[in-house]
């Protein structure tokens, strides 16, 4: 079989020499119980760079090894792309959310042998649903492997913040030591109304993390979390993002972009915030509508906006939220960390120790199959 997979860059300066540890905590268990993935081995050393070009997400040796040809590519966008050109005779694709190779529609259609969408990671949007069920394709996720990654990145984003963090940060490195001009947009986050739209994985995870700084914590999904959870964090439930929002000093959004979701925070849910709302989004970019983003932030109707997330991916040189007042963005890493990418590679090398014995992919990471949603996919998409 062909495997396509569409990879980040390496690092510019090359793969590191040296990693900043020398190992990783092993997990052997998600918080509810789901276990970690279990390919029959790995041919890689947790902790390495596996999820650029170089790296292969550890496969290299495995798919060679079993006759199979693989191809790694970061060249992704247009019909003269590598991806493009490599797509024909492919029979399974590997993309990953933070450099995704968007499977349209038009590119399914170039494709009359694939049969297995892979997504390293978590959030399959990148991949167009209904044309992959037309004709059947499998789209897979590696279901857990970097929640926590992106819940402990929203953690971080709300406190840089609430509390100014990146401003201060370039006071210091600029040799100043202006403390009025750091501290005056700086607060406490303690006290503050925290809303989640979404508990699920990660808006659970965040949920649990921000418990112990004595915040109110406020969520809405479309089913409700157990009343024990619920009692537990001392949570308050909306049947929506607009009833929910104008209680929150922070929203933090952990919803996967699917058409319910497009354009959810657009001007008309924005002026339903209070004044000087933060925002964190590092679920979908549009699941913002961006220029409303901006002219918040302009008006100080958003008081800071943090995420990770844009679109297209990789942004333009020119996106505005590169740009905008009070922002916090940083390129799409938030689960891709080191630690995330061994449990991904791994997952992924599951997925396709599965497929190639012909054994059921676990329900967990299934998105469709068989020409419907399947598995997490039924529990959390919709086409
Ligand atoms: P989960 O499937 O565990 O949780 C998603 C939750 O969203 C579910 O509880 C689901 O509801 C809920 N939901 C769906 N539609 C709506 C809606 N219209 N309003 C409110 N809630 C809704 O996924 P994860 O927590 O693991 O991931 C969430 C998203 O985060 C991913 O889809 C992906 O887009 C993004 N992500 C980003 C990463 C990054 O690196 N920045 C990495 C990983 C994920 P229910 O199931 O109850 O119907």
């Amino acid at each position: 079989m062909k495997i396509l997979c569409v990879l980040y860059d390496d690092p510019v300066k090359g793969y590191p020499p040296v990693y900043a540890r020398e190992t990783i905590p092993m997990i052997q268990r998600y918080p509810d119980g789901q276990t970690t993935p279990s390919p029959e081995r790995v041919d890689f050393r947790p902790g390495e760079l596996l999820g650029s070009v170089a790296g292969a997400l550890g496969l290299r040796r495995f798919l060679e090894g079993s006759g199979h040809t693989l191809v790694v590519t970061s060249d992704k966008e247009g019909p003269n792309s590598r991806f493009e050109q490599e797509l024909p005779d492919s029979d399974v694709v590997i993309s990953q959310p933070f450099w995704p190779a968007y499977l349209t529609r038009e590119r399914i259609e170039k494709a009359p042998k694939l049969k297995l969408a892979i997504t390293a990671g978590i959030g399959s949007d990148h991949v167009d649903l209904k044309a992959a069920n037309e004709r059947k394709i499998t789209v897979a996720e590696v279901t857990f492997s970097n929640s926590i990654s992106v819940a402990e990145h929203v953690v971080m984003m709300i406190l840089s913040l609430v509390r100014n963090y990146l401003p201060s940060h370039d006071w210091a490195r600029g040799g100043g030591w202006n403390i009025a001009d750091c501290v005056e947009r700086a607060y406490d986050l303690e006290g503050m109304q925290v809303g989640t739209v979404a508990a699920g994985r990660i808006g659970l995870a965040v949920l649990r993390r921000l418990k112990p700084f004595d915040v109110g914590l406020h969520y809405t999904d479309r089913h409700r979390l157990p009343s024990q959870i619920e009692a537990e964090l001392g949570l308050t439930y909306h049947p929506d993002a607009a009833s929910m929002v104008p209680h929150c000093d922070v929203v933090t959004i952990n919803c996967p972009l699917h058409p319910e979701t497009e354009h959810l925070f657009n001007d008309a849910l924005l002026s339903k915030m209070k004044r000087g709302t933060y925002l964190v989004n590092t679920a979908r970019a549009k699941i913002c509508d961006r220029d409303a983003i901006v002219r918040a932030l302009e008006s100080g109707q958003l008081a800071g906006y943090a995420g990770d997330v844009w679109f297209p991916q990789p942004a333009p040189k020119d996106h505005p939220w590169r740009t905008m007042p009070h922002e916090g963005m940083t390129p799409h890493i938030s689960g891709t960390t080191l630690s995330a990418q061994a449990r991904y590679a791994a997952g992924v090398r599951e997925i396709l120790e599965c497929w190639f014995a012909g054994k059921p992919i676990r329900k967990e990471y299934l998105i469709t199959e068989g020409g419907r949603l399947a598995g997490v996919g039924a529990q959390s998409y919709s086409v």
